[in-house]
């Protein structure tokens, strides 16, 4: 059975090089929906707690958040980041606390001082969905990523990758040592 959390990012992209009015930065509200499966986990006769799905995910995908996501080639990364850097707000700034882990993949560099990331491939919603799926797939039995943002919807099908040991009490995984992060529950 399956497990899904939802939730929504606000972001500004453009597509760089597109012959259409999307190569002017905009913004959007992009809608996230995460499909997790498993076996039920008896004790708590659910797959996975949602909002530990959601939780997971967030930790990672804040970062693109009111966020500016440009691809890695186009001419106004430097320009943006040449302006924060005169504004001195290039590495931070006190008031920018709502921030996620930096990460760095191959498809994706986060960049949460500056609230900018930076993608190998056009921020499409195909796009994201292959950023989102790289990102979480050893954190989570994900097997549907859903994403819309403004008329554009996509989503991805894929291969579910077996079962996780949960909490029979909290429903969350237990860490390699077999004990719930959450409860402190050890497996017998
Ligand atoms: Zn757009
Ligand atoms: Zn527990």
């Amino acid at each position: 059975m399956r497990s899904m959390t939802t939730f929504d990012l606000q972001y500004a992209h453009r597509f760089y090089g597109f012959k259409g009015e999307a190569q002017y930065l905009h913004g959007h509200t992009g809608t996230l929906t995460i499909e997790v499966e498993d076996t039920i986990n008896e004790g708590v006769n659910m797959v996975f707690p949602c909002n530990e799905i959601k939780k997971t995910a967030w930790d990672v995908l804040r970062n693109f958040d009111h966020a500016l996501i440009l691809r890695e080639d186009d001419p106004l990364l430097p320009a943006v980041l040449d302006v924060y850097t005169k504004q001195g707000i290039r590495h931070g700034h006190p008031q920018n606390t709502m921030k996620g882990e930096a990460f760095k993949t191959e498809l994706a560099t986060a960049y949460p001082d500056c609230r900018l990331v930076v993608t190998k491939e056009t921020m499409t919603v195909e796009g994201f969905i292959k950023i989102v799926y790289d990102l979480l797939k050893d954190k989570l039995n994900i097997v549907k990523i859903t994403f819309s943002s403004g008329d554009n919807k996509g989503s991805a099908d894929f291969a579910p990758r077996g079962t996780m040991d949960r909490c029979p009490l909290c429903g969350i995984a237990l860490n390699e040592q077999g004990i719930c992060p959450k409860c402190g529950y050890k497996k017998k």
